[in-house]
């Protein structure tokens, strides 16, 4: 082999090697993009469409959280929780069991599990 022919030998390795590196890095971008994209299909966009509010772990049309009516509705009947904001009877943090049983419902409706509400 002459020195020559060695050199173009390198160099086509070195350019095979940077060209794969080069492809690694943008399927990993790719990879990265669709993920987030994934994410905010996964219930981070809250959209008022649907029957479960994902992000309070309660039917929508009687989250006291999304719904001012409902707020006050709640007020009213003294079902309310003024340390967390929000009725009584949807706080799971002062009623943790609570959040089982309209997840219970969820269930019944879907066949799975609701997705974790926000808090
Ligand atoms: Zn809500
Ligand atoms: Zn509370």
């Amino acid at each position: 082999m002459t020195m020559l022919r060695k050199l173009g030998a390198v160099v086509g390795l070195l350019f095979v090697a940077s060209a794969i590196g080069c492809g690694a890095a943008v399927s990993t971008a790719t990879v990265a993009a669709d993920h987030a994209e994934a994410k905010a299909k996964a219930g981070h966009v809250h959209t008022h469409d649907s029957w479960w509010c994902d992000e309070h772990g309660v039917p929508e049309e009687m989250c006291g959280q999304c719904s001012a009516k409902v707020a006050a509705d709640c007020q009213k009947k003294g079902d309310w929780c003024a340390q967390h904001d929000r009725p009584d009877s949807q706080c799971f943090l002062c009623h943790p069991e609570l959040e089982a049983r309209f997840a219970a419902r969820y269930e019944a409706k879907y066949g799975k599990k609701p997705p974790q509400p926000e808090g």
